[in-house]
């Protein structure tokens, strides 16, 4: 039986982008949108056009280069902002509008400054407008899960009749609760005529932690669309983390019988490019994509690891796209290795980069012996910007790029405890720290033995 299809609906680039730290410039938006569209979002939110003329030339040029996905832009409730929208998306091959005004009484009476009746009106005379440049119109009603229950069917009824296609329900400040938003959508799917001609979609803040679990409420009570960021970016305390709705689909499949087009093996990378980008590292346990998502270090969990992986792993490493640490990048690594292992930090490169790219490695590798992620990233940050340099010292300093007893970032159980590394408690109580380069290289697999052939191995030196 086919189960249903939930629209992923990426706010990275602007919800996301509107956070603290989290800006980024036209070239940084439109690399991130195509690896969005790698990873098989269904709408990309490319910005708010009307809000500077770097988030109207990003949308515009994302629009134009980035074809498969709808890319939506964000406007208020009123003429400008909804014109300003469409001259930016007109190119898309499947523009968006999305509009948004509040609703809540509170943001009514001190934002607004306008009466429900006002507000009525304002919302569906915007979407009508919307609807005579754009087939696709979303309509979110702001603050929606502190609005009054009635008034708000009523807006979301007079929205449908002005055309809107997709009505999505925010909990702008990250205020309710699993079961009362899963009762609001439920709700909104009883009381509002022409309901089954919506999507219906989530859009939920994590002020309590609780933006996954709310948007998985939703999803359960009829919600067919989700709105969510990689590393669960946005506003204050950030959106829902879209890794964590698409896995927890994909490993409880008997809990939440739904289907989403996301390419989970590209979950990783992703959330490497975005942290990159911005700069804003992502946290060690953070779940799917976290540095500790898939370490093991207590004694019996490694033990279990070793016997049999299904003892301690609910979803493996490889189906979100994390490296295999194992497979440690040194000097004899091939350049389809290292390709690939770029490709999983987030990098994708022309021929001509990564010939550049493998030139400077390989002297990295043979001076240092295993090439970390983050010397990775550093080498290609020095290549992608261009910066010129001897490649005897390509690669920095010994400041930069520390002796390779640095510990490996994704190091897990089988490669930590087959190499015979003490795992126990060290003095203080605390796990010792899975470490030492002596102990990996018993399990080195070389890449080129991996791979099965030597053609590119130094090559370009
Ligand atoms: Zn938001």
């Amino acid at each position: 039986m086919d189960r249903p299809r939930i629209t992923i609906f990426d706010t990275t680039l602007r919800d996301g982008e509107q956070s603290p730290g989290c800006s980024m410039n036209v070239q940084e938006k439109l690399r991130l949108a195509q690896q969005l569209d790698r990873l098989g979002v269904d709408v990309i939110e490319a910005g708010f056009p009307i809000a500077s003329d770097g988030d109207f030339e990003a949308v515009q040029r994302i629009a134009a280069s980035v074809r498969r996905p709808i890319i939506a832009g964000l406007a208020r409730a009123c003429t400008g902002d909804v014109d300003r929208a469409w001259q930016a998306l007109q190119g898309a091959a499947h523009p968006r509008i999305h509009i948004f005004l509040a609703t809540s009484d509170i943001h009514l009476k001190y934002k607004l400054r306008i009466t429900r009746e006002q507000c009525l009106e304002q919302a569906r005379n915007a979407v009508r407008h919307a609807k005579s440049l754009c087939a696709d119109v979303e309509f979110s009603p702001e603050d929606a899960t502190r609005t009054d229950v009635a008034f708000l069917c009523q807006v979301v009824e007079a929205v449908i009749e002005a055309g809107a296609t997709t009505v999505n329900i925010p909990d702008t400040v990250g205020y309710t609760m699993p079961e009362e938003y899963g009762q609001l959508i439920r709700t909104l799917h009883e009381k509002v005529a022409g309901i089954d001609k919506v999507v219906i979609s989530s859009h939920c803040h994590n002020d309590l932690g609780l933006a996954v679990a709310n948007s998985l409420a939703g999803v359960q009570n009829g919600a067919r669309q989700v709105e969510c960021t990689i590393n669960g970016i946005g506003e204050r305390a950030g959106n829902a983390s879209l890794e964590e709705i698409v896995m927890a689909m994909r490993v409880r499949p008997d809990r939440y019988g739904y289907e989403t087009a996301v390419a989970s093996e590209h979950l990783f990378s992703s959330s490497q490019m975005l942290a990159e980008i911005t700069r804003v590292p992502v946290q060690p346990n953070k779940a799917i994509i976290g540095r500790n998502a898939f370490a093991h270090e207590a004694g019996i969990h490694q033990d279990g690891m070793l016997k049999n992986p299904l003892t301690y792993e609910i979803m493996t490493p490889q189906s979100v796209g994390v490296p295999d640490s194992r497979l440690v990048l040194g000097k004899h690594s091939g350049r389809h290795a290292l390709a690939l292992r770029c490709e999983q930090l987030g990098h994708q490169f022309e021929r001509r980069e990564l010939d550049e790219i493998y030139r400077r490695f390989v002297v990295l590798a043979d001076r240092i012996k295993k090439v970390q992620d983050s010397h990775l990233l550093e080498l290609i940050q020095d290549v992608t910007s261009g910066m010129v340099s001897n490649p005897e010292t390509a690669g920095g300093h010994s400041k930069r790029f520390p002796p390779a007893t640095a510990t490996l970032p994704y190091s897990r159980v089988a490669s930590a405890a087959a190499g015979g590394i003490s795992a126990g408690n060290s003095a203080d109580g605390h796990p010792a720290h899975v470490a030492g380069s002596a102990g990996q290289a018993q399990v080195t697999i070389p890449f080129a033995e991996h791979h099965g052939e030597q053609e590119d191995y130094l090559w370009g030196v």
